[in-house]
């Protein structure tokens, strides 16, 4: 007769609550992937504090508390009655309104949204600030679309989308295709459905109108500010560094900011159908005008900077050598291959700017090779951290200056370092801030579910 160790009685618990998952969504697979990787690194809590299988944590954990799915009508350029699909999943509110972002991009369905809205409860506690987890999006594609089609659309999807959401309740913000101007136009249609102007409803507003400071660049600046922790810790820093950011969105382009303002050289950023490399240095007012103001491809860098090379594809990016690679475009975007060759061109530091980009083989080899890794939910926490400073000054009815916002982002950054190593040392994995992320979020999380009773 063999008694089942702690440890074997949590690895059990973890593989029923896995193959649940994917029993119950065998399609849903980047669900599986953001749950496999989160339940694995918290085996050794599990193991410890049995209290959390006995108040069915996990179990509860991986159901959203509620998932909506809509229709969108809307009436294209042509006068052509057009429907895409509205998705929000309310994950978890044990810490305080549901609090994520809105993605439209044509790969958004009910397992893209699930994973994003799962990361986002973690995310969300490692802040230290009072949000739930949640995550909405459309399977719309916003390229190519004039802006009079992307308001209309953006104004049908928050006309099902406003009952669902307020300050105090659900609290949605931009992701991948939701920028200042999809906000605007939101909250716009917010304000006229429900007749009061509730700032509070939506992050990332424009700052004329009550938004924050810092708010455009926090999650850039913020996965910069987390990788100088990581740097610290080994006695490195930014300056003289070369540098690869993949993706030239928001989080790249502030991502890439903050490199060069350490004295970094960023060498390379991408879009997804194909990277640059301009071994002088980006120019990131280029980049700005290119992607921000003109909508444009980031191949078209390389017409106003010739000394600059295009390669097309999207994984070539990570053959660019560096020391510091800053995954910030989308998920699975880094694959074994890719961490492969980063690690025999010696990098020393990869921190997730984008949410899930590595996929789980790559972290694997990123942390058996001793690369420094800043894994998403702490890396990129940056962008949510201030979301909920703005909800802050929505509330007082006042606004912090640039210096108050980026001080505050600044400390929260290294706060989420510190209690992800600290964790990470605690329960027998030092240094590996996966685990340490994932069991610092799951901590509050858990014991606050348990305090709320069955819930
Ligand atoms: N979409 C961002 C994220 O992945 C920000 C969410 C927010 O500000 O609510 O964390």
């Amino acid at each position: 007769i063999s008694v089942s160790s702690p440890l074997a009685a949590a690895q059990a618990y973890v593989e029923s609550i896995y193959s649940q998952v994917v029993s119950r969504d065998p399609h849903e697979t980047e669900f599986h992937q953001a749950v496999r990787e989160f339940v694995d690194s918290i085996v050794p809590v599990l193991a410890e504090h049995p209290k959390y299988q006995e108040h069915g944590i996990l179990e509860r954990l991986v159901e959203p508390e509620r998932m909506i799915t809509f229709r969108v009508p809307w009436t294209d350029d042509q006068g052509k009655i057009q429907v895409n699909r509205g998705f929000r999943v309310q994950f978890n509110s044990v810490l305080g309104p549901y609090k994520g972002g809105i993605r439209f991009h044509p790969s958004v369905y009910a397992g893209i949204v699930k994973f994003l809205g799962f990361e986002q409860i973690f995310k969300n506690s490692l802040t230290g600030l009072p949000i739930g987890g949640g995550k909405g999006g459309s399977d719309f594609d916003p390229k190519g679309k004039s802006d009079q089609e992307v308001m209309r659309f953006t104004q049908s999807f928050m006309t099902e989308l406003y009952r669902h959401i307020g300050p105090d309740a659900d609290v949605p913000a931009g992701d991948i295709g939701v920028g200042a101007r999809e906000i605007g136009y939101m909250f716009g249609q917010y304000k006229r459905i429900r007749g009061g102007h509730e700032s509070g409803v939506l992050t990332g507003k424009g700052v004329i109108y009550g938004g924050s400071l810092v708010r455009t660049e926090a999650t850039g600046y913020g996965c910069v500010y987390f990788t100088q922790e990581m740097l610290a810790s080994k006695g490195l820093d930014f300056k003289d560094s070369r540098v690869i950011v993949s993706g030239s969105g928001n989080v790249s382009i502030y991502a890439i900011e903050k490199a060069q303002q350490l004295g970094a050289r960023v060498v390379a950023c991408s879009d997804s159908d194909g990277y640059i490399y301009d071994p002088e240095g980006i120019q990131l007012e280029t980049v700005k005008l290119l992607k921000e103001r003109d909508r444009l491809r980031i191949s078209e860098y390389v017409r106003i900077h010739p000394h600059a090379e295009y390669h097309p594809g999207c994984f070539g990016i990570w053959t660019v050598p560096c020391d510091i690679a800053l995954p910030c475009a989308t998920q699975n975007e880094l694959d074994a291959e890719s961490a492969k060759t980063l690690i025999n061109n010696g990098v020393k530091a990869v921190a997730e700017g984008a949410n899930m980009p590595s996929t789980l083989d790559a972290i694997e080899l990123f942390l058996e090779a001793g690369v420094l890794f800043g894994p998403a939910k702490a890396a990129n926490a940056g962008g949510v951290a201030v979301s909920a400073l703005e909800m802050s000054q929505n509330s007082m009815r006042m606004a912090w200056t640039f210096e108050e916002v980026d001080a505050k982002l600044h400390q929260i950054m290294k706060n989420i370092y510190n209690n992800a190593v600290d964790a990470a040392e605690q329960y027998g994995v030092p240094g590996n801030l996966v685990a340490g992320a994932n069991i610092a979020g799951f901590l509050k999380v858990a014991d606050s579910m348990i305090a709320q009773g069955i819930v």
